[in-house]
This record gives C-alpha cells, structure tokens and sequence, in this order.
C-alpha cells in the first residue's frame, strides 16, 4: 500500500513550490498527496484587492494540485495573520488523525515570514496532539517522519541532511502545474522562483549524484531511506 504525505505550508504556492517535485515524484509512484495552506496568501500581490487575489490563490492552489495528482486543502486564517495556537493546531491534528500521514513536509523553522514559522511549529504541535489519547472520535495517529523542504525565504540555519532525487517525468509534471501560478511566474514582486527552484534542483542533483534532487532537513525520530521516497 502506498504512503500518504502531507504537506504544509504557509501561504497557498509554498509547498507546491518546494515539495511540489517529491509530492509529484510520490503521486507517480502510487503514494497520496494532501496539500494544506495554513492561509490564503492573499495579501501578496501588488495590484489585485486580497479579496481578489484570494479567489485566484483558492483556484491556483487546486489547479496545482489537481495537475500533480494531490489533493488541496486550505484553514481558513489571513495571510500575515496565522496564530500559533492550539485551535489551529487541533484543526491540523484533526487532519492527521482523519488522513493518517506517514510523512509531513512542512517550513523550516525559521523564516522571514512569520507565517511559515508559525506553520512549522503548527505542523510539530499537531503531530503530538495527534498522537495523544485525546477523547476523539477521529481516533489518534503517529506521523513517522516530518521533512523541512529548502525555502529561500527559510534559508536560516537550514542545512539539508536528506536529498530526495526528482526524476524527468515528475520534474517536468511539476514544472508545468507551477507556471499556472502568478506568484511563481515572478508577476508579483518579480522574484524569478521558478527558475531559482530548477537551479536549486540541479546544484543538488550534482551534490546527490543524480540529475535533479530537492534537499530537506530531517525532523525528529527515524530517517526515511532515501530509495522509500
Ligand atoms: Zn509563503
């Protein structure tokens, strides 16, 4: 039976960028892709109203997912306003508990943007909610493995220790569902990402030895075998 993996992320866009590869690269190979944006990241753009660019986020977010093979999924909290408490945590915790995720990839810890801060640390408290004999009816649920996908707006003291080799057929899979998204395009604030995430793919290619690889920082408990993923 395949695994399942959810990934979580700040803004609508966050993980489709950085673990949208490993997640295609899993799909292909029969696992399950849950995509969770803790906010609508509908405050980035410079010309559309966030109620606007809202709307567009929601539709981007499901078109990437639905073109990858995942599913989507998003909180209903404010980009800039994501709270760390445990009321959005039970909701992440209720997820886990209903989906039971092998692995979660989430924000590194550190970031320039509180909200992927506050989505890791949201990831790391729902875990352990979720593993606990709480007197739900969904049940508990213990996530083996959480993984920290390389972000450069969460590049502080990240240093990748797992390097997950992305093949042609999921690069390409990948490439073609991002460029449906304007952020990505660079038609925000003009930071070229898709770009910067393809180079980031081969530098780490040549590093693991292969052609394209995304690089992650393990979290706690037991490493995946690099050959799992
Ligand atoms: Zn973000």
């Amino acid at each position: 039976m395949g695994k399942t993996v959810l990934a979580i992320g700040g803004h609508i866009g966050d993980m489709d960028l950085t673990a949208g590869p490993t997640l295609a690269k899993m799909v292909l190979a029969g696992d399950r892709a849950i995509i969770l944006a803790c906010t609508y990241g509908e405050r980035g753009h410079p010309r559309l109203s966030p109620e606007e660019y809202r709307v567009q986020k929601v539709r981007e977010g499901e078109q990437f997912a639905a073109d990858i093979g995942a599913e989507f999924r998003v909180l209903d909290y404010s980009d800039g306003f994501l709270p760390d408490n445990d009321e959005a945590a039970t909701q992440i915790a209720d997820i886990i508990r209903t989906e039971k995720p092998d692995l979660i990839i989430t924000h590194w810890t550190k970031s320039i943007h509180r909200d992927h801060e506050r989505a890791a640390s949201l990831a790391e408290r729902a875990r352990f909610l979720a593993s606990l004999p709480l007197d739900s009816p969904l049940g508990r649920h213990s996530v083996r493995q959480v993984l920290h996908a390389d972000n450069w707006e969460d590049a502080e003291g990240f240093v990748p220790d797992l390097y997950v080799s992305i093949p042609d057929e999921a690069f390409e899979r990948w490439r073609a569902a991002i460029q449906k998204q304007a952020f990505a395009r660079g038609e925000t604030y003009g930071f070229r990402y898709i770009d910067y995430y393809t180079a980031m793919m081969t530098a780490k290619g040549c590093l693991a030895g292969t052609t394209r690889a995304c690089g992650f920082a393990v979290g706690g408990g037991p490493h995946f075998p690099l050959a799992e993923l």
